[in-house]
């Protein structure tokens, strides 16, 4: 199992720093986030050290996804939240702060004012096109 002994969330798998632990298993750990954007914020992370969900193998990634539904259920009958996002930021540039990949589960209620609409664009005449094309062409030459 990786760890890194600097990252805040290896010491909280290794209880060196206390957390509201929400649920475990022997790969995976759930806790409250220390800093709620809403009431029963959760962080869902591999017990293994990855920075990025780029680097996470693909099989340890599908057990991570396999209990948010498990735990947003949770989070809606504990908050009665009506609604939740799953988040994830990779890299500073997307807002990371914690080198240690987690997904975010925010439980969402109405009139909440958290906000959830981003700017959204429109392509340029040919751009969709240009863009399968590139996806093509990385997915057949850098898969897996
Ligand atoms: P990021 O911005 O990296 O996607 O999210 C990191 C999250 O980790 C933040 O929402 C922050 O509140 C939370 N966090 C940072 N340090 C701790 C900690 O020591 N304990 C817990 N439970 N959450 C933390
Ligand atoms: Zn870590």
């Amino acid at each position: 199992m990786s760890r890194d002994p600097h990252c805040v969330f290896c010491k909280i798998i290794a209880a060196e720093i206390p957390a509201a632990l929400i649920f475990e298993d022997d790969l995976i750990l759930a806790f409250l986030d220390i800093g709620p954007l809403a009431d029963g914020h959760l962080l869902v992370i591999p017990r293994d050290h990855y920075i990025r969900l780029t680097d996470v193998p693909p099989e340890l990634c599908a057990r991570v996804a396999s209990v948010l539904p498990m735990l947003s259920r949770a989070a809606l009958e504990v908050t009665k939240a009506e609604g939740f996002n799953v988040l994830l930021n990779q890299g500073s540039v997307a807002g990371q702060a914690v080198p240690h990949v987690h997904f975010h589960i925010i439980p969402r209620k109405k009139d909440d004012q958290l906000g959830y609409r981003w700017n959204a664009g429109k392509y340029p005449e040919g751009r969709a096109s240009e863009l399968t094309a590139a996806f093509q062409d990385a997915l057949t030459h850098h898969s897996s």
